[in-house]
C-alpha cells in the first residue's frame, strides 16, 4: 500500500513534467472508484494548465487554475507518466492527456483509490478538511501531539495513524517511529508526557524523510516504464521482522493485532 513516502516521491518525481504543462482532456475508463470520478470533468479540465502537484497527507493536489484535481492512490493505486499510445491495461481507469502528447495515468487494480475535483471558489473539499497537520511542516510538534492526547485512552499506535492527529502516518512508519523513540505502541496516548511526545514527532518526522531519502532512487520509474507499483522495498528496523533479532538489543521482535493490523516491537527498547 503506498503510504506517505511514496506518495511524496511520486509527487516530486510528476511535478517537474506536470508544472506548467496545458491539459488537453481527461479520459475516465471506470468511475467506479471509492469515490465515484465526478461526471464532466474532461469539461472541467480541457484547457486549462498545471500550476502546482501539492500534497496533503496521502493526497496528491493537482492545481489547475479554475480548480484542484485530488488523487488518492489507495490501497494498490500508481499515478505516473506515459507516452500518448502506450498500451491500455484494464485496470488504467484515468488518463489525463496533456498537450505535449504525454499522459498521466492512474493504474489502480483495486480501486480503492480516488480522483475528485475542487472548484477554486469551493470550500476546501471534506476529504480534506479535517486531515491534522503535515508531518513535515513545522505544524507538526510534540506539543501538539500532547495537547491533543490528554483525554485519549486509546494505544499509542493508533491515535498516530488517525489522519485528525497527524496526516498520513500509515501502519509500518507507526510502528518503526515508535521503535526509533522507544515508546510501547499499547501505551494509552494520554500517559505520555511533553518531552517523550517531542522525540515522537521528531522520529516520525525522521522516519518519513528516511523512506523518501530511499525512494529517491526510484524517481526514473514514474515516467515511462510499465506501470509496475514501484513501492519501496525498505529496510525495516522492526517492521515484518516478527521472531527476528531487535537490531538494538537481539531480544525477539514480537508482533501483535491492534485494530486489525499488524504492529511490531521490541519488549525490551520498547518497555514502557
Ligand atoms: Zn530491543
Amino acid at each position: 500500500m503506498p503510504e506517505l513516502p511514496e506518495v511524496e516521491t511520486t509527487r516530486r518525481g510528476l511535478a517537474p513534467h506536470l508544472v506548467g504543462q496545458r491539459i488537453e482532456t481527461a479520459v475516465v475508463r471506470n468511475a467506479a472508484l471509492r469515490v465515484p470520478v465526478p461526471s464532466g470533468l474532461a469539461k472541467k479540465l480541457a484547457g486549462s494548465t498545471i500550476r502546482n502537484v501539492g500534497r496533503k497527507g496521502k493526497y496528491l493536489l493537482i492545481d489547475c487554475g479554475n480548480g484542484t484535481l485530488i488523487v488518492h492512490l489507495g490501497m494498490s493505486g500508481r499515478l505516473w507518466l506515459v507516452d500518448a499510445g502506450a498500451a491500455i491495461d484494464k485496470h488504467d481507469h484515468f488518463d489525463l492527456v496533456l498537450s505535449n502528447r504525454r499522459i498521466v495515468r492512474l493504474r489502480d487494480p483495486r480501486r480503492f483509490g480516488l480522483v475528485v475535483w475542487q472548484a477554486s471558489t469551493a470550500p476546501e473539499h471534506p476529504l480534506l478538511a479535517s486531515i491534522g497537520p503535515e508531518p513535515l511542516s513545522p505544524d507538526f510538534t510534540g506539543g501538539w501531539l500532547y495537547d491533543i492526547t490528554r483525554n485519549r485512552s486509546a494505544a499509542i499506535k493508533l491515535v498516530i495513524m488517525d489522519s485528525h492527529v497527524v496526516a498520513g502516518v500509515g501502519n509500518i512508519y507507526a510502528s518503526e517511529a515508535l521503535f526509533r523513540a522507544g515508546i510501547n505502541p499499547k501505551l494509552p496516548a494520554r500517559r505520555i508526557g511533553r518531552e517523550r511526545y517531542a522525540l515522537l514527532a521528531d522520529k516520525i518526522r525522521e522516519t518519513l524523510e528516511a523512506a523518501i531519502r530511499a525512494g529517491g532512487s526510484t524517481l526514473r520509474d514514474f515516467v515511462g516504464g510499465d506501470g509496475r507499483a514501484g513501492y519501496f522495498q525498505n529496510e525495516h528496523l522492526v517492521y515484518g521482522r516478527g521472531g527476528e533479532p531487535c537490531v538494538n538489543c537481539a531480544t525477539p521482535i514480537r508482533e501483535i493485532r491492534q485494530g486489525a493490523r499488524s504492529t511490531f516491537y521490541c519488549p525490551v527498547c520498547q518497555r514502557r
